[in-house]
């Protein structure tokens, strides 16, 4: 239903009563439902605090992304991906065919979904990144246009993970220790045969020295268990 804020909801005889607002007329209106879906994005916690008034055990966190819009940089129609010096990963994409979209920062929004806005630190952070890899330098003047927004990400209470390095140690052809981790948690991996063979093919990539780094230390954690 559009332009229709939902308000309140209680269950009653495993029936949910759902008051929904007309945000036009503010006329009220009662529906029943079997299952409720919350799909509120940024505004999951809110729905759930202030509209259901009940608290859940998880939890999103707001992460702000902001682009900027410059002149077109380049004549065709693909998309570069760039890894920039502080290890993020940012794109530059042809953009409404007579400009280039460039993102996105990727920062910790800790305030409403409705505040996210762009701020100058941000456009010096896109175009020190741009500049680092497109010979034609962007300045401020070249922007045309820019623009904030939310990502609602699921708060698991871990540390983010923004930067490759962010992975832990990296054993060779991008295979992390965070990667490793989740195998030997996961999917029983215990030797660098099982990593490097049965869970992935990268033994037709690592040298006998990545092999062996990789098998001592597994063979360390196993040891510190
Ligand atoms: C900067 C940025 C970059 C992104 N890049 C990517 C990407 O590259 N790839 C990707 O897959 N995703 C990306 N996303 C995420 C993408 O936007 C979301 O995954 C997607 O929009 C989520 O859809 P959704 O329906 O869950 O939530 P939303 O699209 O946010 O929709 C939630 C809706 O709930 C409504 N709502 C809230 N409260 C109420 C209420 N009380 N009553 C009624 N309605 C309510 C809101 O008005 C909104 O319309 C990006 C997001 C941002 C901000």
């Amino acid at each position: 239903m559009t332009r229709t804020e939902f308000v309140a909801a209680h269950s009653k005889n495993g029936i949910w009563q759902v008051t929904v607002k007309n945000t036009i007329n503010q006329q009220l209106q009662t529906l029943q439902a079997k299952t409720l879906i919350n799909a509120a994005g940024p505004w999951i916690n809110q729905v759930i605090e202030d509209h259901l008034g009940t608290k859940s055990e998880h939890k999103i966190r707001l992460v702000r992304g902001s682009h900027i819009v410059v002149k077109q940089l380049f004549k065709h129609n693909h998309a570069y991906f760039f890894q920039s010096s502080d290890q993020r990963i940012a794109f530059a994409i042809p953009y409404e065919e007579d400009y280039t979209l460039i993102g996105t920062t990727d920062q910790d929004h800790p305030h409403t979904p409705e505040s996210a806005a762009y701020c100058p630190e941000e456009s010096q952070y896109l175009m020190a990144l741009a500049n680092e890899f497109f010979k034609q330098p962007i300045t401020a003047e070249d922007i045309v246009w820019s623009y904030s927004g939310v990502r609602p990400l699921f708060d698991d209470g871990a540390s983010k993970a923004q930067r490759t390095s962010d992975l832990g140690i990296d054993f060779g052809h991008n295979l992390s220790q965070t990667e490793v981790t989740w195998l030997i948690q996961h999917e029983f991996a215990i030797s660098a045969e099982d990593i490097l063979w049965r869970r992935t093919k990268l033994g037709l990539k690592f040298s006998q020295q990545q092999y062996h780094t990789l098998e001592q230390w597994l063979v360390q954690q196993q040891g510190s268990e």
